[in-house]
C-alpha cells in the first residue's frame, strides 16, 4: 500500500495545513543551522506554486515553563523561511485565537501563513502550569487547528513516532491527509528496508549503548542477513564473550548478560570487531591498533581498527540494502574518526553499485553530513528516535495517520 503524497492533492484554492519540522538549533534567538528549514522548502513550494494557501507550523524545543516559552519563540524561523523561499511569510504570534483565524481566512492563493510554536500549547502561561495539550494530542486542540484549513500535509518525520495534536489530532479532523516530500522519502527508504529489503540486507550498529537500542538490535537480528557491530556497544558484546576489554566503555552486568543472549539468538549473524584503536585515556591523541584478544588493563577502545574495517568490507560486499545507526567510534575526535569515515566510504561505494544505503538518525546522521557524505548515500534520515522506532518495525502514528492513495 502506498501513502498519499502532497503532489496527489488538488491544492488550488485550498488552505493546506503543513506540519513541518522546524525544530532548528538556536543560540540566543539566532538559528545556528537552518538545514531543516531548507529541507521543508520543496513541500511548501509545491503547495504555493500550485495555487494553494500554505499554513505552516512546527514545534521548537520543549516547552515546560515560562522561560521555555520565551526561549522557544519560533518567529526567527519564520523570518528565515521568508528569506529562503523568497516570499512574504505572514507570521502570527499565537497558536489560537481571532488573529490566527482571520489570517487563515483571508489568506490568498499562493500565500504563506505561519503560526507560533505548537508546543506553546504544552504550557498554560496564565495558570503557570504544564498542560501538554500539543504533546499529548488533546482532542479539542487537534480539532481546532484542523478547522483552520481544508487539508493536511505531514512533513515532520522527527515527531512521527508520537501522536500529537499537530499531526494525528489534525489528521483525524480533516477530509484529506498526505505526506510531504520529506516524509515520503523516509517512508520510501526506511519503510522499504523494513517491509521488503532487497537482499543481502546488512545492518551496521554502533554508538554508545546496547541499552539504548535493544529494540532495534532485536528487530535487525531477525530481519537482516548480517549485523555488524562497532562503537562503544561492541565492548558490551565482547565482554559477554569473556574478553578483557580493559578500560573501555561498558555497561552494567545486566546488559552484558543481555548482549550474550542477543549473540545466542543471532546465531552467527552478529559480526563483532577483531581489533580496535586504543588509547590510555579518553583524549584525542594518537591511538594504537590492538587485537580484541590483546587488551591491557588500561587500554580504552575508542574506535574500530583497520582489520575490522577489512572484515566489514567483506561482509558488506554485494549487499543490496544497508542500514546504519550509530558511529563506529568517538568520531568527534579526529584520531578516532577513521572507523566512521571508513564505513561512510563503504556505503558510498555500495551506493554507486546500486545498493540502497540508509543512515538512521542521531549522531551517525550528523557524522555522515559533517564528513561530506550527504550526497553519497541513498538516504540520511532526519529523525533520531523516530528512525530507530521505524527501523524496529513499529507503526509510527505520524505516518499511520496519512491517507493511503
Ligand atoms: P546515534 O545518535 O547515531 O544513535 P549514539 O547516540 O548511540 O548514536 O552514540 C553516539 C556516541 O557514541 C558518539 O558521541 C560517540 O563519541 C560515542 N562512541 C562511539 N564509540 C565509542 C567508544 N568506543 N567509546 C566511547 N564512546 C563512543
Ligand atoms: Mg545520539
Amino acid at each position: 500500500m502506498a501513502k498519499k503524497i502532497v503532489s496527489d492533492l488538488k491544492v488550488k484554492g485550498k488552505k493546506v495545513l503543513i506540519r513541518v519540522d522546524f525544530n532548528v538549533p538556536m543560540k540566543n534567538g539566532v538559528i545556528t543551522d537552518d538545514t531543516r528549514v531548507r529541507a521543508a522548502l520543496p513541500t511548501i513550494k509545491y503547495v504555493i506554486d500550485n495555487g494553494g494557501k500554505a499554513i505552516v507550523f512546527s514545534h521548537l524545543g520543549r516547552v515546560k515553563s515560562a522561560e521555555d516559552v520565551a526561549k522557544n519563540d519560533i518567529a526567527p524561523v519564520a523570518k528565515r523561511l521568508e528569506e529562503l523561499i523568497g516570499k512574504k511569510v505572514n507570521f502570527v504570534n499565537a497558536t489560537k485565537g481571532k488573529e490566527l483565524e482571520d489570517a487563515a481566512k483571508n489568506l490568498k492563493d499562493g500565500e504563506i501563513l505561519m503560526f507560533q510554536n505548537t508546543r506553546y500549547e504544552d504550557f498554560d502561561v496564565e495558570a503557570n502550569k504544564e498542560t501538554k495539550k500539543e504533546s499529548k494530542n488533546d482532542a479539542e486542540l487537534g480539532k481546532y487547528w484542523a478547522s483552520l484549513g481544508d487539508m493536511f500535509v505531514n512533513d515532520a518525520f522527527g515527531t512521527a513516532h508520537r501522536a500529537a495534536a499537530s499531526n494525528v489530532g489534525i489528521a483525524s479532523n480533516v477530509k484529506e491527509t498526505a505526506a510531504g516530500f520529506l516524509l515520503e522519502k523516509e517512508i520510501k527508504f526506511i519503510g522499504g528496508a523494513v517491509d521488503e529489503p532487497k537482499r543481502p540486507y546488512v545492518a551496521i550498529l554502533g554508538g554508545s549503548k546496547v541499552s539504548d537500542k535493544i529494540g532495534v538490535i532485536e528487530a535487525l537480528i531477525s530481519k537482516a542477513d548480517k549485523v555488524l557491530v562497532g562503537g562503544a556497544m561492541m565492548f558490551t558484546f565482547l565482554k559477554s564473550q569473556g574478553k578483557n576489554i580493559g578500560a573501555s566503555r561498558c555497561e552494567d552486568q545486566e546488559f552484558v548478560d543481555l548482549a550474550k543472549s542477543l549473540l545466542e539468538k543471532a546465531n552467527g549473524k552478529i559480526i563483532l570487531p577483531v581489533d580496535a584503536l586504543v588509547n590510555k585515556a579518553f583524549e584525542d591523541t594518537k591511538g594504537v591498533a590492538k587485537s580484541v584478544d590483546a587488551f591491557d588493563q588500561d587500554d580504552m577502545g575508542l574506535d574500530i581498527g583497520p582489520k575490522t574495517l577489512e572484515l566489514f568490507s567483506k561482509e558488506l560486499a554485494g549487499a543490496k540494502t544497508v542500514v546504519w545507526n550509530g558511529p563506529m567510534g568517538v568520531f568527534e575526535m579526529k584520531n578516532y574518526a577513521s572507523g566512521t569515515v571508513g564505513v561512510c566510504d563503504l556505503l558510498a561505494k555500495l551506493t554507486k553499485e546500486g545498493a540502497s544505503t540508509i543512515i538512521g538518525g542521531g549522531d551517525s546522521a550528523a557524522a555522515a553530513e559533517q564528513l561530506g557524505y550527504a550526497d553519497k548515500v541513498s538516504h540520511i534520515s532526519t529523525g533520531g528516535g523516530a528512525s530507530l522506532e521505524y527501523l524496529e518495525g513499529k507503526t509510527l502514528p505520524g505516518i499511520a495517520c496519512v491517507d493511503e492513495k
